[in-house]
């Protein structure tokens, strides 16, 4: 039995755990290299894969193209889409220029669709807690896009406008702060009592467990540093979450190349962790600088125990089968 929440002793490095890749990224990654392996290059994949620009170069570098829309992808030819999900015109729009499609959406964010497109079918109006321009918020949206009002912060429940007796509903996008986004929720219950919640939790355990991961590290940290590219948002919230924990200063950094030396200076305690989409060799990069800049000890911090996995997409599944592979 793995004890949780270990108190910390000695370490000059916190060492965030869970930490890195989630089960949806692994499988949208391991998607995109069987893919290869099985149809040969090139792979067509809409959007990055993943939020991490290691990744993208790594499968770019092996055969995978990367476009931002279906027109760019040649008719017949075969295009994955990305563990941030699309909406049904991404589908439609595939089917029409007769793509072969593998849909790499994480099972977690399918769910989020389906809640979607269930509340608009039983007449809510649903808010989408998110952030404008995110894939799987558009993803999300493109459900239901006459039944859907995107909320991004808590201050924007001000703005909205519906009468008393709405029949409202909300759902969220998966990467999001869980502080904030239930701010966000009591706001909109306060001036929304009739709010109906969805059936469980849209933010998904993988962003959970990492920010409750980093909370642990942050408060006995002067420096925490978020391993994960800019366009991913749940990197993002590791830092924001890092500095209302306690922790004097985070960065996010996509590999120990943007490390500043002067980060370090005064600081006895660094705290180290990583998106859901970032691969933990990437980590270890920084651990051995940080090992010879004066801090060569670390300590894990366990916070919780991950053991989820998703089986591959069956449409890929099957064609693995039938190849033997
Ligand atoms: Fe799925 Fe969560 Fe990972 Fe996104 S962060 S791919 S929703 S498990």
């Amino acid at each position: 039995m793995v004890e949780l929440g270990i108190p910390v002793v000695g370490g000059s490095v916190l060492l965030a755990d869970p930490r890195g890749y989630c089960a949806g990224v692994d499988r949208a990654v391991i998607t995109v290299e069987k893919a290869l392996d099985l149809y040969g290059a090139p792979v067509y994949v809409r959007k990055q894969i993943v939020h991490n620009k290691h990744v993208v170069h790594n499968l770019a570098a092996r055969g995978a193209v990367f476009v931002e829309e279906l027109d760019e992808v040649p008719e017949g030819a075969i295009v994955v889409f990305s563990a941030h999900g699309v909406s049904p015109a991404v589908h439609e729009q595939a089917a029409e220029r007769r793509l072969k499609t593998i849909d790499a959406t994480c099972p977690l964010v399918t769910k989020v669709h389906h809640e979607a497109r269930r509340f608009a079918k039983d007449g809510y109006h649903i808010l989408l807690i998110g952030h404008d321009g995110h894939e799987e918020v558009e993803g999300t949206a493109g459900e239901a896009p006459e039944s859907i009002t995107l909320v991004e912060r808590p201050e924007d429940v001000d703005l909205l406008d519906f009468p008393e007796d709405a029949k409202l509903s909300w759902l969220s996008q998966t990467t999001l702060s869980v502080d904030e986004t239930m701010e966000t929720v009591r706001r909109l219950r306060e001036r929304f009592p009739q709010l109906e919640d969805p059936p469980s939790d849209d933010i998904c355990y993988a962003t959970q467990n990492r920010q409750v991961a980093v909370k642990e590290i942050a408060a006995k940290s002067d420096l925490v540093i978020v391993v994960g590219s800019s366009n991913s948002s749940n990197s993002v919230r590791l830092v924001e979450v890092a500095l209302d924990a306690g922790a004097k200063a985070a960065y996010r950094i996509d590999d120990v190349s943007e490390f500043d030396p002067a980060w370090l200076d005064g600081v006895e305690r660094v705290g180290v962790t990583s998106g859901a989409s970032v691969p933990d060799d990437l980590v270890q990069d920084v651990l051995a600088y940080l090992a010879t800049h004066g801090h060569p000890d670390a300590d894990a911090v366990r916070t919780a125990d991950e053991s989820l996995t998703f089986a591959l997409p069956p449409e890929l599944r099957k064609d693995l089968k039938r190849a033997g592979a």
